[in-house]
């Protein structure tokens, strides 16, 4: 008798406990955390989850016991609480494409630490680059590894031909990728690279060398591409690489991939990023205005990080003239013909060309202050109501912006006229869309002239 009590109660109790879990997997895996919520490689939560899944393990082994050797109605409860964990937490690798697998962390470890008949290639999508994040998941888990090479966006001898991160946002001494041999005999190839997920993460800068990663790999093997819960990050790559070998847009991709796992969801930072890459026509074009606007984004959430800002990430000077050619010669987009400079009104310098404009949608309001422009556009534009100021990217002659000012006047570097204003944090423009962060110039004190 004492027995069934026991039993009851150790039943109940571990069902009341992975119960818990269930709810953190579901809420997370929808997406629905504040968003200024934890990583999702952040330490507590994602423990509990991972220690857990034994008992979880167990409690589905027992729920496949007969009717008969369970002990009443605990049996039934476990049994289906049992069932219901088998789903949330199958931690088998899912198939995407022929030789392509998205999973998380529970199955790279497997693959890595066991060996696998199918998998060649890893490509690691943590909040960190190193193998040692594996061991600070799992104390006892020690994966060996032999580096091929480390790549940074500052380029150096070792870089990689096929990527320039000098083009990027990211600062010259970031980590872009790790490549090394990895795993059970050295025998996998596993790339790393260290993301986020946060609706603010940088996501685009990193995609092509995953793209081309996933694209070599399925070629000479076969990839299982993981972050930490497989829902997010790994998705997200896994979407744009889909994107670009079946030329889908970022829903159909999406849908795609929900088909082979159905609970992936990348957070909405991404998906928007991965609409920006569908408008580049699926390529990280770093001369789209498209970019352009999403660096200057990147460049403000850096600073109100209170991250120091890398000056070599500003637009060159198009006042001086060798820069003026080199800026204005490779527009391929045909703008040039019809292609605009703003000079200063009183000394005549040119101040921007036309490449420089981060233009908004006239009267879109105060949603433009997140990140979530698309949500929050104003379909009905104001058409009437005209802008009293461009806005641009930061430029190499604003000296204010470089001497690390929050906010403050910008002025003509030649004669030292004002001619506009400058504020990380946004500036309302007349037609009252929010641009954050702003750099201004009021068409007052600026001439427009054809080029
Ligand atoms: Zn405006
Ligand atoms: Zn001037």
């Amino acid at each position: 008798m004492s027995y069934h009590i026991w039993l009851s109660s150790l039943a109940l109790s571990s069902f009341y406990l992975a119960f818990l879990n269930c709810i953190i997997v579901i809420y997370k895996a929808h997406n629905k955390a504040p968003k200024d919520s934890r990583d999702w490689t952040s330490k507590e939560s994602p423990r509990l989850q991972f220690q857990t899944l034994p008992l979880i393990f167990l409690l589905s082994r027992f729920s496949t016991l007969p009717v008969s050797q369970r002990r009443g109605e605990p049996g039934l409860i476990v049994a289906l609480g049992g069932r219901l964990f088998g789903v949330c937490w199958s931690a088998v690798m899912h198939l995407v494409r022929e030789n392509l697998f998205i999973g998380n962390i529970g199955d790279a470890a497997s693959v890595l630490e066991d060996g696998s008949g199918e998998v060649t290639h890893v490509l690691s999508v943590l909040s960190s680059a190193s193998i040692s994040f594996f061991s600070e998941w799992r104390s006892n888990l020690v994966i060996p590894v032999k580096e091929i090479k480390k790549v940074y966006a500052g380029g150096d001898d070792e870089g990689d031909e096929n990527y320039d991160g000098r083009k990027s946002c990211l600062s010259p001494d970031k980590i872009v990728y790790s490549l090394e041999y990895a795993g059970k005999d050295l025998k996998f190839v596993r790339m790393a690279v260290p993301i986020r997920d946060t609706e603010s993460e940088n996501l685009l800068d990193y995609l092509e060398p995953c793209l081309d990663f996933i694209k070599k790999s399925r070629q000479e093997g076969c990839i299982l591409v993981h972050c930490f819960a497989g829902v997010s990050r790994s998705a997200a790559i896994i979407t744009a690489y889909l994107m670009q070998s079946e030329q889908l847009s970022q829903e159909d991709a999406l849908e795609s991939l929900k088909q082979s796992c159905e609970f992936v969801s990348p957070n909405d930072g991404f998906l928007e990023q991965l609409k920006m890459f569908e408008d580049m026509g699926f390529k990280v074009d770093r001369d789209s205005r498209i970019y352009k606007k999403f660096r200057v984004k990147v460049l403000g959430d850096a600073f109100n990080r209170g991250e120091k800002i890398d000056i070599s990430k500003f637009a060159a000077d198009p006042g001086l003239a060798t820069d003026v050619s080199s800026e204005v010669t490779p527009s391929r987009t045909g703008e040039s013909q019809h292609s605009k400079v703003y000079r200063c009104k009183k000394c005549r310098r040119i101040v921007a060309l036309l490449e420089n404009v981060v233009d908004h949608i006239p009267g879109e309001g105060e949603s433009s202050f997140s990140w979530h422009k698309r949500k929050g556009g104003n379909p009905f534009q104001k058409q009437d109501e005209a802008c009293s100021s461009i806005f641009i990217e930061p430029l190499r002659w604003m000296m204010a912006v470089e001497e690390g000012a929050l906010e403050g006047k910008l002025s003509c570097i030649h004669c030292d006229a004002r001619l506009g204003y400058f504020n990380w944090s946004g500036i309302q423009c007349s037609c009252g869309s929010w641009i954050t962060p702003g750099f201004q110039l009021q068409k007052g004190r600026i001439d427009v002239c054809k080029v």
